[in-house]
């Protein structure tokens, strides 16, 4: 009889282009842990506002606005889904639009407090465990996860991926739009993008994805062993 494998909560953190979403996933799915995308939640909050007239550029309208959309993510490494308000966001969140402006919406305190206790309570409910990613997940919203990672990469690698998954993109026109994001993220005041003190960190500049999948998969595993 095999025995129950003891569930495992792992925080990937890092910049943008950096190879977190498909690291995530993909370890998520070897493993047979549920898997949450943050930054797809701070993507649709942003989307919804953009799409209620909401001005981005105005804090307090942000914030007073912050609780209105119902968020929900489905954890499928597989299949991950995102609705708001019950409409599938899976596409819009991803637009040029709501990617320049989803630094200005992630760094209002009331949003960050809103979206913060619902990814807490999606990895209380994943008995399981679960792959959680984003950029404050093991230093504020999981800083008990069981294993923290924090990837890195140069900014010319990381444009480099990310020119290749936008068709049609001008590569120093993304690396400047990531840089500024990444600098936004880092600078804020709430929260913001950084390693935790006990995340293992990992440069992918020179890694194939293969290679980081497989170095994280065997860090988790190394965790499991040891619990
Ligand atoms: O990971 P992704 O590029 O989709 O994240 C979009 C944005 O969401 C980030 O640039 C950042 O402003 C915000 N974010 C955040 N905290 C997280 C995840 C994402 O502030 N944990």
């Amino acid at each position: 009889m095999e025995t129950a494998r003891p569930s495992v909560i792992v925080a990937i953190d890092g910049p943008s282009g950096t190879g977190k979403s498909s690291t995530s996933k993909a370890v998520a799915a070897a493993l047979g842990l549920s898997y949450l995308d943050t930054g797809a939640q701070y993507r649709a909050i942003t989307w919804w506002m953009l799409d209620n007239g909401i001005d981005v550029s105005d804090p307090e309208e942000i914030a007073t606005a912050a609780a209105k959309p119902v968020i929900v993510s489905g954890t499928d490494p597989a299949a991950p889904t995102i609705t708001v308000d019950g409409e599938d966001a899976s596409g819009p969140i991803r637009t040029q639009e709501v990617t320049s402006k989803v630094s200005a919406v992630s760094a209002v305190p009331e949003v960050r407090t809103l979206i913060t206790a619902l990814q807490r309570s999606i990895a209380a409910a994943a008995t399981g465990g679960i792959v959680v990613e984003g950029r404050d997940i093991g230093t504020t919203v999981l800083p008990d996860a069981d294993l923290k990672i924090f990837l890195t990469a140069s900014p010319e690698a990381r444009a480099a991926r990310r020119s290749g998954e936008v068709k049609g993109s001008d590569l120093s026109a993304t690396r400047e739009a990531l840089i500024k994001r990444d600098a936004a993220d880092s600078g804020r005041k709430t929260s913001p993008l950084a390693k935790a003190a006990d995340a293992v960190e990992v440069d992918t500049t020179e890694l194939t994805l293969q290679q980081v999948i497989e170095c994280v998969v065997t860090l988790v595993e190394g965790k499991r062993v040891a619990a």
